[in-house]
């Protein structure tokens, strides 16, 4: 027999989007649960950059002196070089926003949300615990069905689930919603490395005909290197042998050749993205509402995920609060608004992500020669930093009583 529980919201996935939306309504007095699969924070490597919109979003709520705290990198800029030319440079310095995206490990950003609603009776994390399905009343969503690691069964009856469970969401599935998933031409191989002391704070995007390297300064200090390859190209890489994978990244950026030659040692230093968006044509039921990657999935390109997390949670937050003042199941029709604003934002950073990996993948002369001269003309032209400024620093709102609360410095657990 399985233990029942109830609360008011129940959200599946604590990661990014899962803590913070865990926070902002533990700190209104609203019941949460946060339920994660994983045993620690410590999990696979996620990403990393936190774009800058969210950087200001997280001081506004008053994460500042727990980020200062932790330290992060700040990424100055980013700069595309193609076929050993520099061809572009975007500083990141001259957005208005005043912040720049920063480099931080996802276990430390989740903790600083989790920790931080810890401080509130009403707000519980589990770790080790999995969804895995829905309770439904009629068609209305009422709860969750819960287990542990050690086997044992739960049942969470909540007025509203949130599916915040990631690119792969359970809950979506479980809800009988299918997501429109568009793989792109190339995959991604990943691999750390120490950071060459005079290699700067710039993101850079290193392209050789179809081929490209995408290097991050990563905290403390490290360079985050990506390296695409074809589709299902991963066996035919190995196959073919480690030493001309490291060969190839040498070639591709010389620069890199010495930390390459020293610490990538083995395909075991490496790890796979498949590259993918996913486009999910209902974010809602009654009782149910997906978000973060579980209702949009991005690709890597400029480090959108974690910033549409970020603003998920933070314009969703005010929302849920609304909807829970009425009894019963939360309506879908609620979030009608949410999921307007929230779809224009995703969909504006996918439309550029498709643009650029199109760009990238293409491998005939006249089409490099074509895609250099455009991004020569485009770094003359001023309007780089209007088309950039519209993808990374698009406008996001903060419901005045989040600020209300962080900037009346009663929160524990931030030092504020
Ligand atoms: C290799 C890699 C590099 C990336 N680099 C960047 C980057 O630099 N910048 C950036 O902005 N974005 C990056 N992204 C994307 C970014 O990590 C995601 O967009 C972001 O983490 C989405 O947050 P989320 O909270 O929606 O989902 P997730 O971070 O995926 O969190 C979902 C959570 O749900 C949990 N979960 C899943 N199933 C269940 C279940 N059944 N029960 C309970 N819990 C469950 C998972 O364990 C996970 O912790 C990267 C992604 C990858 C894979």
């Amino acid at each position: 027999m399985s233990a029942v529980e109830e609360t008011d919201v129940l959200i599946v996935g604590g990661g990014p989007a899962g803590a913070l939306l865990g926070f902002l309504l533990a700190r209104r007095g609203i019941g949460v649960i946060v339920v994660e699969k994983q045993t620690s924070l410590e999990r696979d490597f996620r990403g990393e950059t936190v774009a800058a919109p969210s950087v200001v979003t997280l001081r506004r709520l008053g994460f500042g002196p727990a980020l200062d705290a932790h330290g992060f990198l700040r990424t100055e800029g980013v700069t595309m070089r193609m076929e050993g030319r520099r061809v572009m440079h975007v500083d990141y310095r001259r957005f208005a926003l005043g912040e720049v995206p920063v480099d931080i490990p996802q276990p430390a950003l989740i903790a600083m949300f989790s920790d931080a609603a810890a401080e509130f009776p009403t707000f519980e994390y589990r770790f080790g615990t999995s969804f895995t399905g829905l309770l439904r009343d009629g068609d209305a969503v009422t709860g969750a069905r819960l287990r542990r690691r050690d086997g044992s069964t739960s049942e969470v009856r909540a007025r509203l689930v949130v599916g915040a469970d990631g690119r792969f969401s359970k809950v979506r599935h479980a809800a009988g919603i299918t997501a429109d998933v568009q793989h792109m031409a190339r995959d991604f191989l990943s691999f750390k490395l120490p950071r060459p002391a005079d290699w700067g704070l710039q993101a850079e995007l290193v392209v050789d005909r179809d081929r490209h390297l995408v290097v991050l300064p990563t905290f403390p200090d490290f360079l985050r290197v990506g390296h695409n390859l074809p589709k299902r190209g991963l066996g035919a890489l190995r196959a073919a042998g480690f030493e001309p994978f490291k060969a190839g990244i040498m070639a591709l950026d010389p620069r890199l050749a010495p930390v390459v030659a020293e610490h990538l040692n083995s395909w075991d230093d490496t790890s796979f993205l498949e590259i993918f968006t996913a486009e999910v044509p209902e974010w809602t039921r009654d009782g149910l509402v997906l978000i973060g990657d579980a209702s949009h999935t991005c690709t890597p390109i400029l480090g959108q995920g974690v910033n549409l997390a970020i603003q998920d949670a933070v314009v969703i937050a005010p929302v849920i609060a609304d909807a829970l003042s009425t009894a019963g199941p939360v309506p879908a029709a609620a979030f009608t608004g949410f999921v307007t604003e929230r779809r224009r934002h995703k969909a504006h950073v996918t439309s550029f992500q498709r643009l650029q990996e199109k760009a990238l993948a293409t491998g005939s002369t006249p089409g490099v020669l074509l895609r250099r001269a455009r991004y020569r003309l485009l770094d003359a032209l001023p309007l780089k930093y209007r088309i950039f400024g519209g993808v990374l620093n698009a406008p996001h709102g903060i419901d005045p009583a989040d600020l209300a609360v962080a900037a009346g410095g009663s929160r524990p657990g931030l030092g504020v």
